[in-house]
């Protein structure tokens, strides 16, 4: 069974539904990720890898992973510290904010977790995904100790897949960010990169500046997306320009890229051409974005999807 490993946060997510009360659920990039993928190709086997707490909430996200048909065997429960959170709001000009509460969470702690007997079973994985928000999170001090593991994994075969997920908040500085995101496209095989990301970081505005940028790393797939306007792939010498079709009726963007990534990498581990996964992962980005929230309610997806 094809498996993919994915690395990062969860965390618990708040929405005023009205003055008294407070929807919740979870999302977080990577999650979001592996939700649409298994989703949409539930012979894959699907796992995260992260830690959460013990308490209550944690406990509720755990199942909720389950219910996903998430693998959880690595989803490490810290015995003090609590799963991140994040309060989303749209202001009066129709702007989100979110106010997040993730500064001590669990998932900060995820490399302690990983000691080698732990990455000898990772390196069971076809893939693993990771982002620039573990990249963020993890601390510092775990920061050589987390490259060495990716490095092991990727010499026993893993191939490492990274999307350059850019918040500012979360990082001391530009530099500091732009550094580690350097190492993870030097030690990647594939990467998902928005142009927004890429725009704030390194000053690329277009599809073109990206694969000039992208040429100094060894990818051996580069998938560009940016937004409603196209997605281009280079695959090898194959270079491709995927027309997108608009969706008109964009209620949240949350999660399309996430959802984008999810799919796209479950129809090419699952035998899709590059061209073929990129119209997928754009149907699956095209429905989330109609619907509130990083998750997608699962009878509407899959409804979407099979039409
Ligand atoms: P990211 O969220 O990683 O920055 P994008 O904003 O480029 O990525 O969006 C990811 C994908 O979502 C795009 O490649 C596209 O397939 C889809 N998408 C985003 N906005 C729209 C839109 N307005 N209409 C249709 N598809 C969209």
């Amino acid at each position: 069974m094809t498996k993919i490993f994915f690395l990062g946060e969860c965390m618990v997510e708040l929405r005023e539904l009205d003055d008294a009360t407070m929807g919740q659920s979870f999302a977080g990039d990577v999650y979001n990720s592996a939700v649409y993928m298994k989703r949409c190709y539930p012979k894959l086997a699907v796992a995260m890898i992260t830690a959460i707490g013990r308490d209550r909430l944690s406990e509720k996200m755990l199942s909720r992973f389950n219910s996903e048909d998430l693998d959880t065997q690595f989803v490490f429960q810290h015995p003090s510290k609590v799963s991140g959170m994040y309060f989303i709001e749209t202001d009066s000009a129709g702007e989100r904010r979110f106010t997040y509460w993730r500064n001590d969470s669990a998932a900060k702690k995820v490399v302690q977790f990983l000691n080698d007997d732990v990455v000898e079973q990772l390196t069971s994985a076809d893939m693993l995904f990771f982002s620039g928000i573990p990249l963020a999170i993890i601390e510092q001090d775990s920061r050589v100790a987390f490259w060495q593991k990716l490095e092991h994994l990727k010499l026993a075969g893993v191939k490492l897949v990274f999307d350059p997920n850019y918040r500012a908040q979360l990082w001391a500085n530009k530099a500091d960010a732009i550094e580690q995101f350097n190492k993870a496209f030097q030690i990647s095989d594939i990467a998902l990169p928005g142009i927004e990301d890429l725009n704030v970081l390194y000053g690329i505005s277009s599809a073109a500046e990206a694969i000039d940028f992208f040429q100094q790393y060894q990818l051996e797939e580069l998938v560009i997306k940016d937004g409603p306007k196209s997605v281009v792939t280079l695959t090898g010498t194959d270079l491709q320009s995927h027309k997108i079709i608009p969706v008109t009726n964009v209620v949240d963007t949350t999660s399309a890229g996430d959802a984008f990534n999810g799919v796209y990498l479950g129809a090419r581990l699952s035998g899709r051409t590059v061209s073929e996964a990129v119209q997928l992962g754009a149907k699956a980005a095209g429905t989330v974005i109609q619907h509130p929230g990083a998750i997608a309610p699962l009878a509407a997806f899959k409804q979407a999807m099979s039409e």
